[in-house]
């Protein structure tokens, strides 16, 4: 650290992304992408023409990108924000709505709890139920920001838009913002309530079910009033935050929603095959509706099956941390993929077994 940072940054807590290791080649199930590359017409449209454009500034409004959007949700451009990941949405919106104080759960997005200090929040932490659900209870009447990831990370628990709407509605003078990450794998999706409550804003992203991780796009459905306030951080920070590639790939991509459709029920698939496989192994499985599992064993620490993956080639990823120490968050990958995963954790336990 200089001794010129801002003496109020010294401080700073950042986010640690998950690994994203170069010496070899793992199995990665680490961080929650997809095993599926974009899809055929993506690639086709990232050619020589639209990489020469690059020469011109991408376009700030990112209209073609924002119809294709509002056409794929049944809304209007005027509701559809766009930004660079939805890192970036959640950013603008802790800054843009959390004066009042925000309020999320202790277990979820390690980025809640980075930008609300980040921002100089007040900010309250709900603990999850003793079975890691949300207790809706506990966001009800709270006149401040209320963040919740639906489904929930790293548990993968969902909850139904008839709770989120409980929690919206008691919090008229507050944002309820929806943070819909994994929501195409099997979570209903709340931006329908959206066109009823102005006080909610529904983030979602390409990162995880639409293969576009490494080019950062996110996006948020929300009444228009609340769409401009954010297009007023991005037009006094960076308005040209979603690239013209990114833009060209966004568009293809809600244009091939079938090949995604296909793919998302792949992975539930891989999914039911590791959730019922591990179990049969003694594992303790949460009820996902995510593109990952959270698990535990209880001959096996959570830290020692992580480095033992590590060893034999595969990333899972381990948050040592109260309450959820002894779980390791694995990524749904391709059927290969998770049969390598359960033939290896098969041999660890094994091989436990035996030195016993
Ligand atoms: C992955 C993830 C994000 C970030 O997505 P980007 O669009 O890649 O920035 C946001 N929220 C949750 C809960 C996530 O898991």
């Amino acid at each position: 650290m200089s001794s010129f940072l801002n003496s109020k940054l010294q401080k700073l807590d950042t986010y640690t992304p998950g690994e994203q290791p170069q010496d070899k080649k793992y199995i990665k199930l680490n961080t929650n992408e997809s095993p599926f590359p974009p899809s055929k017409k993506v690639i086709a449209a990232i050619n020589r023409a639209a990489v020469e454009s690059l020469r011109l500034y991408c376009n700030p409004d990112a209209t073609i990108l924002k119809e294709e959007l509002a056409d794929t949700y049944g809304v209007k451009g005027k509701n559809i924000f766009v930004a660079n990941g939805s890192d970036d949405i959640l950013n603008f919106a802790f800054l843009c709505f959390g004066e009042k104080g925000v309020l999320f759960p202790d277990i979820s997005y390690g980025f809640y709890e980075v930008f609300a200090r980040f921002h100089g929040l007040d900010y309250e932490i709900a603990k999850l139920n003793d079975d890691f659900t949300v207790n809706i209870d506990d966001y009800k009447n709270k006149s401040k920001l209320v963040v919740i990831a639906n489904p929930n990370a790293p548990t993968g628990i969902a909850l139904s838009v008839s709770q989120i709407e409980d929690i919206v509605k008691s919090n008229p003078d507050s944002v309820v913002l929806i943070d819909e990450a994994y929501v195409d794998f099997g979570g209903e999706s709340c931006f329908e309530l959206t066109k009823k409550y102005k006080n909610l804003l529904c983030v979602m992203t390409f990162s995880k079910s639409r293969s576009m991780a490494g080019a950062r796009l996110g996006f948020a459905i929300a009444d228009e009033e609340l769409i401009r306030d954010l297009e007023r951080i991005k037009f006094s920070t960076n308005p040209y935050n979603v690239n013209t590639l990114t833009q060209i790939a966004g568009v293809e991509t809600l244009r091939d929603r079938e090949y995604y459709l296909e793919n998302c029920k792949k992975i539930v698939k891989n999914r039911e095959y590791a959730e019922n496989s591990l179990k049969r192994l003694g594992f303790e499985v949460l009820p996902s509706s995510a593109n990952f599992i959270f698990v535990r064993h209880a001959e096996i620490s959570g830290k020692d099956l992580y480095l033992e993956l590590k060893s034999r080639g595969i990333l899972v990823r381990h948050f040592d941390k109260a309450r959820i120490r002894d779980f390791n968050r694995i990524t749904i990958g391709n059927r290969k993929e998770m049969e390598a995963l359960v033939s290896t954790v098969k041999l660890i336990l094994g091989e436990m077994e035996k030195t016993k």
